[in-house]
């Protein structure tokens, strides 16, 4: 089994959600219940709560994330966030490329590649995220599509550093509505991001690549999608919100 080659990494995208009292509440009540996970426990939120994330959880097994990042050092880039003020807060994680962000601000595969060179030469290890639209699914394009985000995402990016790098396979069709791919298919495109990962790399720097499955991912769903060979735990978005069904993750990845 090449699953013992990597870890399972669970990681929570919060989006636009949690107040700062709200956040401190959620963080206070996952800290006893990741406590006894034994995979990697993540947890992206809101730029405005970041610093609360950090501080709650130092000495704890739960690291910190951003939902995205800038790829220039500083400037004229109102509104944007650099890699070195993240990392400068104690922030280790950062999500690059998720749907959302290509679908309503104009994120490409150009720029998701200059954000993640830029985060991994500040130290942050980026969570890039690649899937297919319902549309280019029908049309049986999905290897293609995620095949090409990989090669243009990565491009340039060291075999030493992919291996910093979480993908989340993410079908855009599976997030944030309820619709979740069949353990099947979520095998089947997280094996081809590995198998293409072995063509550009090697198959030992392929195998230690965390892979997630995202879209949907709950307590009812997540033991079949977690058991899958390539499927190396999960981006999670609504079940991130509940700690208890955040546990539920963090106990199925274990496993
Ligand atoms: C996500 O936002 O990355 C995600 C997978 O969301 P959800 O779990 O709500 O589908």
């Amino acid at each position: 089994m090449n699953k013992e080659l990597r870890q399972a990494v669970i990681a929570g995208n919060w989006k636009m959600n949690k107040t700062r009292p709200e956040a401190k509440a959620l963080i206070e009540e996952l800290i006893p219940i990741a406590e006894k996970a034994n995979c990697g426990v993540v947890i992206c939120v809101p730029f405005t709560n970041l610093e609360t994330a950090v501080e709650l959880t130092k000495g704890t097994n739960i690291k910190v994330g951003a939902e995205n990042v800038h790829f220039e050092k500083s400037g004229a880039f109102t509104g944007e966030i650099s890699a070195d003020m993240l990392t400068e807060i104690g922030v280790e994680y950062v999500i690059i490329g998720h749907s959302e962000r290509r679908q309503y601000f104009g994120e490409t595969d150009e720029t998701v590649n200059k954000r993640t060179k830029s985060a991994l030469a500040a130290g942050l290890k980026p969570i890039v995220c690649v899937g297919e639209l319902l549309w280019e699914r029908e049309c049986n394009i999905t290897e293609e599509v995620v095949a090409r985000q990989i090669k243009l995402d990565l491009f340039d990016v060291s075999a030493e550093d992919v291996k910093k790098t979480i993908i989340a396979y993410e079908p855009v069709w599976a997030i944030g509505t309820g619709k979740v791919a069949t353990a099947e298919q979520a095998e089947e495109v997280c094996k081809l991001i590995r198998d293409t990962l072995a063509k550009l790399y090697d198959k030992e720097t392929a195998d230690a690549v965390t892979i997630q499955y995202g879209g949907s991912m709950n307590p009812k769903n997540a033991a079949e999608l977690l058991a899958q060979e390539d499927v190396d735990g999960g981006l999670i978005g609504g079940a991130s919100l509940k700690a208890a069904d955040f546990g539920v993750l963090l106990d199925e990845a274990s496993k």
